[in-house]
């Protein structure tokens, strides 16, 4: 999945996985190339980005 971003002020299109919330199972669009490890808020919680199977997956940090 392809998403528009912006990169050095342009726009580019950016490849973009969409993720599962563990708790409420909305999908999030995470880009490719986020590393691991990063915290995403949602839903006044925290996420921890991990690769689980070669896919990106989500814990509660
Ligand atoms: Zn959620």
């Amino acid at each position: 999945m392809l998403r528009l971003g912006e990169e050095s002020g342009r726009e580019v299109l950016l490849a973009v996985q969409m993720i599962s919330c563990p708790s409420c199972g909305e999908r999030l669009p995470i880009d490719d190339d986020t590393p691991l490890g990063t915290v995403i808020r949602h839903d006044g919680a925290e996420f921890v980005l991990t690769r689980e199977f070669g896919a990106f997956a989500l814990e509660p940090a």
